[in-house]
């Protein structure tokens, strides 16, 4: 009888910003990938390189539709991530989050594979601990226009952990926080995204509320060093990935003018509802159980996004 060796990887949300990066690290290690995408933000661009090689496969599915593919391990990244995006659709991002989940882990189930869940810092939602340890249970707003994203990571664990419990399925979880660099849409609608093309533009920076809400950006290349590693481990998690250095969104702001335009102006917009006012994550499981901390810093990630944007928007 003939075993095949290859470890097939299936990549949700493949054709997006984190998904297309970490499917070049796949298919750059001679891995086999099978990605699949409903384009809802994900684009052709991003995977296009490997269209034509016999090691990747495409397959245009909505992950809220059960689907039967033989996999060895399963990184599921399918969901809108920037507010703009998921709450244009909330109940289509409920259902993604819940079925999406559901369906990935039933297949996990089927064929014996690993899975591992993007889970989000959303999950803390707008914290009164602070920094954010993986202990900490959130403080999540049930009915607010971020919970259809943030509730939906929630039971996206849970059925993780049950599925962990009734069958023994190998899941990973995985917290990610602010995550940033080449690829992310022009018109996302992210801080970072929009910070440097509206930058790029001459256009002046639009602040929500007094900007002195935080955030801490990780640099994408650092993210996907992280997942790798998890996905190696035997870690069931959940385990925070993220760069601990926190910043103001106006000393983002002032970070990003100096470097494209120091004369650019402020535009104060009112902050949306349920916007978090601190972030910063807890990493001590992350560099123990995973070995990982990232290694970008801020101002250097910040020089790599703005290179691409010079040339994906000029
Ligand atoms: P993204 O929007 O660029 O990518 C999401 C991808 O999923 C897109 O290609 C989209 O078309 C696809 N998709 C959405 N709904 C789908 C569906 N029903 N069926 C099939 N495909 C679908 O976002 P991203 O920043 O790459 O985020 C990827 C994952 O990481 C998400 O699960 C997100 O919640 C999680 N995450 C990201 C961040 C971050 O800062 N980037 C932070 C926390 C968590
Ligand atoms: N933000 C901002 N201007 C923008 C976009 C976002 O001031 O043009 C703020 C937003 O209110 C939030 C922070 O930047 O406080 C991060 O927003 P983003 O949408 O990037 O991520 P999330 O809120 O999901 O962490």
């Amino acid at each position: 009888m003939h075993v095949n060796p290859i470890k097939v990887n299936l990549v949700t949300g493949g054709a997006g910003f984190l998904g297309s990066h970490l499917i070049d690290r796949l298919m750059n290690a001679g891995e086999e990938v099978i990605c699949i995408d409903n384009f809802f933000t994900g684009r052709k661009a991003n995977i296009s390189k490997w269209m034509s090689n016999a090691k990747f496969e495409f397959i245009r599915h909505d992950i809220t539709d059960p689907i039967q593919v033989e996999v060895d391990r399963i990184w599921h990244l399918a969901c809108p991530a920037s507010p703009v995006h998921y709450q244009n659709n909330p109940i289509k991002t409920a259902k993604t989050s819940f079925l999406g989940t559901y369906n990935m882990l039933g297949l996990a189930r089927r064929v014996n594979a690993k899975i591992l869940l993007a889970s989000t810092s959303e999950v803390y939602g707008d914290p009164e601990v602070h920094p954010q340890p993986e202990s900490y249970r959130g403080c999540v707003n049930t009915i607010g226009i971020r919970s259809c994203y943030d509730e939906g990571k929630r039971i996206a664990e849970t059925l993780c952990f049950d599925y962990k419990r009734m069958h023994n399925i190998d899941i990973k979880v995985m917290r990610i926080f602010n995550t940033y660099g080449p690829r992310m849409l022009p018109d996302d609608g992210r801080v970072v995204s929009n910070f440097i093309v509206q930058a790029l533009k001459g256009e002046p920076l639009t602040i929500f509320g007094d900007g002195s809400q935080t955030r801490s950006f990780c640099y994408v290349d650092d993210l996907i060093n992280g997942m790798i590693n998890m996905m190696n481990k035997d870690e069931t998690g959940p385990i925070n990935i993220g760069n601990p250095d926190e910043f103001t969104i106006m000393e983002l702001a002032n970070l990003i003018r100096k470097k494209i335009n120091p004369n650019l102006d402020f535009v104060f917009k009112p902050l949306p509802q349920n916007d978090p006012l601190q972030r910063q994550p807890v990493i001590e499981l992350a560099k123990d159980k995973l070995e990982w901390e990232p290694s970008i810093n801020l101002s250097e990630g910040l020089d790599k996004t703005i290179s691409y944007f010079k040339k994906s928007i000029t």
